[in-house]
């Protein structure tokens, strides 16, 4: 229980905490990676740790099915769809987004789960803003579900709500028992922000149970007016929510724009060569979308010494693997990799 709220324990936790030893001595601090990547459904990632509490809630409230909104490729919709079949509920996807062409990575993945994906194709919605053509679509389709008797949850994008929130904040606690067991000092985590759930949980789990880590966030896509500003809005709903005692100002956090490369899922070079990086040196799959722009931010900071040499550093490895598998991040790795394939 956090903050007054139950979960359901279905993680396989605490996630590993392994050391990055040759990635380590090549870049001169002290590097772990958090594996949530290794978390135990649908493939593993961060929307897992949200989940439990999300669904106890929609199991409190009685409902039958989950219905949740991202890209066509969501990670977090995976995710849904997979717990959502672990307790025998259904799900659904709702994306504003055109078919991509195949039925591949998530989608594949969300299917095998029997997750139904309602890909909705804004052309046929002219003059309507991305957010308005999202709100009627769930609209009609959980007028629809209702309509069958199903009593619906619905969960926002990426689970980062009020509740999705303590996902994260529990984990900086499990984080924070790792670290000091292993003895770490002035402990500097870096995070993807994405739809900010996973970065401000970190922070309220930091901050109220006052534990020695500092939370840096790094951003995969741009946001106006800013991501300080975000995700300031985003405390100010929480801190009502929940109750809590203290403030933070736009200030407080910690968040690296830097690194969007201008939008969200792009194929960038710099990013599959962050991801090749990680793969040859250490062995682990990162994700073109989300992990590989955190840890090609996190290469540039230590470059510029903004990472100063020595430190003790953990990236949360926030899962997304299936997303190398997409068509348009699929294309651009297949010419890079084909000196790799040797026809004999
Ligand atoms: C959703 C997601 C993130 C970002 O987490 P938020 O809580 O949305 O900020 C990071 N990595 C992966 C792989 C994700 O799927």
């Amino acid at each position: 229980m956090t903050l007054g709220r139950e979960k359901i324990n279905y993680l396989n936790t605490p996630t590993p905490l392994d050391r990055m030893n040759r990635l380590s001595d090549e870049l001169g601090i002290n590097l772990y990676l958090k594996r949530d990547d290794v978390t135990n459904f649908g493939t593993g990632g961060n929307k897992l740790r949200k989940l439990e509490y999300l669904v106890k809630d929609a199991m409190d409230q009685g409902a039958t099915f989950l219905l949740t909104v991202g890209g066509a490729q969501t990670n977090h919709g995976r995710l849904t769809a997979a717990i959502a079949a672990k307790y025998g509920l259904k799900a659904a996807i709702v994306a504003v987004d055109p078919y991509p062409g195949e039925i591949s990575a998530n989608l594949l993945l969300d299917g095998i789960m029997g997750c139904d994906v309602y890909l909705v194709n804004a052309e046929n919605h002219p003059g309507k803003t991305e957010s308005e053509i999202m709100a009627e679509e769930c609209a009609r389709i959980t007028l629809e579900l209702e309509k069958r008797g199903e009593k619906v949850y619905y969960i926002p994008v990426g689970g980062s709500n009020e509740l999705g929130t303590l996902g994260y904040y529990d984990c900086a606690v499990e984080l924070s028992k790792q670290t000091e067991a292993l003895g770490l000092k002035d402990v500097r985590v870096v995070t993807t922000v994405g739809s900010m759930g996973t970065y401000l949980g970190l922070v309220l789990g930091t901050v109220n149970e006052n534990l020695p880590l500092h939370i840096t966030g790094i951003a995969i896509s741009p946001k106006e007016p800013s991501h300080k500003a975000a995700v300031k809005e985003y405390f100010d709903r929480t801190k009502k929510y929940f109750d809590l005692s203290f403030d933070l100002t736009e200030d407080d956090f910690d968040v690296v724009a830097d690194y969007t490369y201008g939008a969200y899922n792009n194929p960038v070079k710099e990013v599959r060569e962050a991801l090749y990086y990680m793969g040859r040196m250490e062995g682990i799959i990162l994700d073109p979308c989300y992990t590989g722009k955190t840890f090609t931010g996190l290469l540039d900071m230590v470059k510029k010494g903004i990472i100063k040499k020595g430190e003790n550093v953990v990236m949360i490895h926030t899962g997304g693997i299936p997303g190398n598998y997409t068509k348009h991040h699929r294309l651009e790795m297949e010419k890079e990799l084909a000196p790799y394939i040797h026809i004999v």
